[in-house]
């Protein structure tokens, strides 16, 4: 095999192993986590403060009801010393409507209570079941940032190899056929065999005129009529095809 075809298969190795990095949807999956982080605690503090809201209203309530009571105590003192009935009139109906007010007052309280212990209940339950999915959460963000650091460390480094293949290694012509192939969108791989009489991207036979064209041009690229891959001729065997360990290793990183 050419050698030039030899350099375009490892540069595409390491083009396709780029693709998978991904390093973005790393980042993304991360925030997607780091906000489920903060929900939590959020949610956790709207409760808090619904409670307390309901704590406040109950505080007001309760000085509403000692002004009201203070002021029957002194309803109750005057009528004991005035001596005029209208006077005595006057502050039987005063007295009467704080009665109704207090009790009214003291009912509402009650009720106020009880939506404050729901309340209290309901934060409690939120802090008990968001304690394990926080902690979860927690680890999950950690683990994800070192994934993050890792893909950008991985996806640098297989960027650095690309450059310098594509700089010093890669006969331009066919650099250039392969880089057609992936700016047409063509999923990888994008140079692969002739062989079989098939292309070996999408496994269809080669026209005849392919093959013909092969068989007389071994060293030449075309592109499959299919599927638009770059296809190269594969050397049969009595053409000395090449041992498998002689193939370049696969990209350490
Ligand atoms: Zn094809």
């Amino acid at each position: 095999m050419d050698e030039k075809i030899r350099f375009l298969l490892t540069l595409q190795e390491y083009e396709q192993r780029l693709a998978r990095v991904d390093p973005e949807r790393q980042r993304s999956r991360l925030r997607q986590l780091e906000e489920a982080a903060r929900d939590l605690p959020r949610r956790l503090a709207r409760a808090r403060q619904d409670w307390l809201g309901e704590e406040r209203k109950i505080a007001v309530a309760e000085q509403g009801l000692g002004e009201r009571e203070e002021r029957l105590r002194q309803c109750l003192g005057q009528q004991a010393l005035s001596p005029r009935p209208e006077t005595l009139q006057a502050l039987g109906a005063q007295i009467a409507r704080l009665k109704a007010e207090i009790s009214e007052g003291e009912d509402a309280i009650l009720q106020q209570l009880e939506i404050c212990e729901m309340k209290k209940k309901d934060l409690a339950r939120l802090a008990e079941e968001t304690r394990g999915p926080m902690a979860a959460l927690e680890k999950d963000v950690a683990a994800q940032k070192a994934l993050c650091m890792e893909s950008e460390q991985v996806f640098r480094a297989l960027q650095e190899k690309i450059g310098a293949f594509r700089k010093n290694i890669v006969d331009a012509e066919w650099l250039q056929c392969y880089d057609r192939v992936k700016a047409r969108g063509i999923r990888p791989p994008w140079l692969v065999s002739a062989s079989d009489h098939r292309c070996q991207g999408c496994h269809i036979r080669l026209s005849p005129e392919q093959e013909a064209f092969f068989a007389q041009n071994p060293r030449s690229q075309a592109f499959c009529e299919q599927c638009g891959r770059l296809l190269y001729a594969l050397p049969t065997r009595d053409e000395g095809a090449l041992e498998p360990e002689s193939m370049p290793g696969p990209p350490s990183s």
